[in-house]
């Protein structure tokens, strides 16, 4: 048994080098065939193999926190709809290239859905790659700086699923407006692009360059987007709302 392990770990199957001690058991306790033992063997693998696969796809996704949708309190607004929401969770719209606007005011919970979304789509499968504006117009005038814009452009265009947060929260420099707009631009049909903002559409264009290509890219967009418009409190809000009530519910009852 230790030479078996120590070669299934030379040639890289740790998954079958951990779950043979239990196998062996398995099978003998069961009275299992040859057959039986070597497939759930190699499932151990093929499972340690999709594991490590989705660690790394959502380690280069680069989300900020690891939120999930099933941690998202949808009875709080009922602006948000569990059923969109839900249905986005899909990810046709990915498949789909299709792009999916998160707007609302501060609190309300887009990143939280974005990063929901972003980990529903590791999971099944497809390469995300997550930026808050500020990550991004930092990236892209450093790329412009080194010569890399081309590479940075090419590497934000790849994935299947682009999630560009916080937007309008801050003012782009006239070449990372642009560049991102080459982004979405070339991103149209080919991958699908989640945005959160808290600017309603007549300002993109002014964060984007308020230009005839900025205005028939978004046109374009708008066709096929998912628009989640959100309205409502800030979520932050809800316990100074939950201590307050309680402190109106001891007042009245001291009276
Ligand atoms: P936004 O991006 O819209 O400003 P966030 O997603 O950052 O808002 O939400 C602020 C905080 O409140 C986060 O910690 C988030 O997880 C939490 N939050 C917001 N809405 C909900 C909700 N409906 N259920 C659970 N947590 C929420
Ligand atoms: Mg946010």
């Amino acid at each position: 048994m230790e030479q078996i392990l120590y070669q299934l770990k030379m040639i890289r199957l740790s998954g079958m080098a951990n779950g043979l001690p239990i196998r062996i058991q398995e099978a003998q306790a069961n009275d299992l065939s040859y057959l039986d033992f070597l497939a759930n063997l190699l499932k151990d693998e093929l499972l340690k193999r999709q594991e490590r696969l989705l660690n790394r796809r959502l380690k280069s996704a680069k989300l900020p926190e690891l939120k999930t949708l099933d941690t998202f309190d949808f009875s709080f607004n009922p602006a948000i709809r569990k059923k969109t929401i839900m249905d986005l969770s899909a990810c046709r719209f990915i498949q789909n290239n299709e792009p999916v606007i998160l707007l609302g005011p501060p609190g309300v919970g887009k990143t939280h859905l974005a990063i929901g979304l972003a980990i529903a789509a590791v999971e099944k499968g497809f390469t995300v790659i997550y930026r808050s504006i500020f990550d991004l117009a930092e990236e892209l005038a450093e790329a412009a700086a080194l010569g890399q814009r081309k590479q940075m452009i090419h590497d934000l265009v790849k994935p299947d699923l682009l999630v560009i947060d916080e937007f309008g929260m801050r003012n782009l420099a006239p070449s990372a407006a642009e560049d991102l707009l080459e982004i979405i631009h070339r991103r149209y049909r080919r991958g699908s692009t989640l945005i959160a903002t808290n600017r309603p559409l007549e300002d993109w264009g002014k964060l984007l360059g308020d230009n005839a290509a900025t205005s028939a890219i978004l046109d374009r967009m708008m066709h096929t987007v998912h628009m989640i418009m959100i309205t409502g409190r800030s979520y932050r809000l809800k316990h100074a709302d939950e201590k307050e009530q309680k402190e109106l519910d001891n007042e009245s009852k001291k009276e």
